[in-house]
């Protein structure tokens, strides 16, 4: 089962958790429903609710510190739009700029969304050393967006449009 992701009261996005939690949340009344799964609900003995995709908290929880976004290969994705970095067509892997085999890292700034046959050419060189420039420069995202990217490409796209989309 997907987790559910949790607004602050400021709308803010805060972090995922299961589904039991959510309802545990709502029935406690810390949260409310902001999003649910189109026509799916949960009933038990004295319980009827929508499947929660995202929940809000009643109160507003500060965050004492800026996490930092976790780098994923779906995140890679997710921030650039499965567009590739090389030819702006649809990507399905995700590239390091300075190839690992060169010390380049997993992070946000080394990594791109490329074509598979891109990521093929480019091989074992960075974008100088193969002729292939980067069609734009490869960002961290917030950790706002972050917690997004977390999410399925299904569950993102299902997201209601006044939640901000990650930037890319
Ligand atoms: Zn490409």
């Amino acid at each position: 089962m997907r987790d559910t992701l949790v607004l602050n009261a400021s709308f803010e996005p805060l972090s995922t958790v299961t589904l039991n939690r959510a309802v545990v949340l709502i029935l406690q009344d810390k949260a409310v429903v902001e999003h649910a799964h189109p026509g799916l609900r949960m009933r038990a003995a004295d319980l009827d609710l929508p499947v929660p995709r995202v929940i809000r908290l009643c109160r507003y929880v500060r965050v004492p510190f800026r996490r930092r976004a976790p780098w994923s290969r779906r995140g890679v994705l997710v921030r650039d739009r499965h567009r590739c970095a090389y030819c702006g067509r649809r990507a399905t892997t995700v590239d390091h700029v300075v190839p690992r085999s060169q010390g380049g890292a997993d992070s946000w700034l080394n990594t791109v969304a490329s074509c598979a046959l891109d990521n093929h050419r480019k091989a074992d060189r960075t974008p100088e050393q193969a002729g292939m420039p980067l069609l734009r420069e490869p960002f961290e995202p917030t950790p706002a967006d972050a917690m997004l990217l977390t999410l399925g490409r299904e569950d993102l796209e299902a997201l209601p449009d006044w939640l901000a989309q990650p930037a890319a």
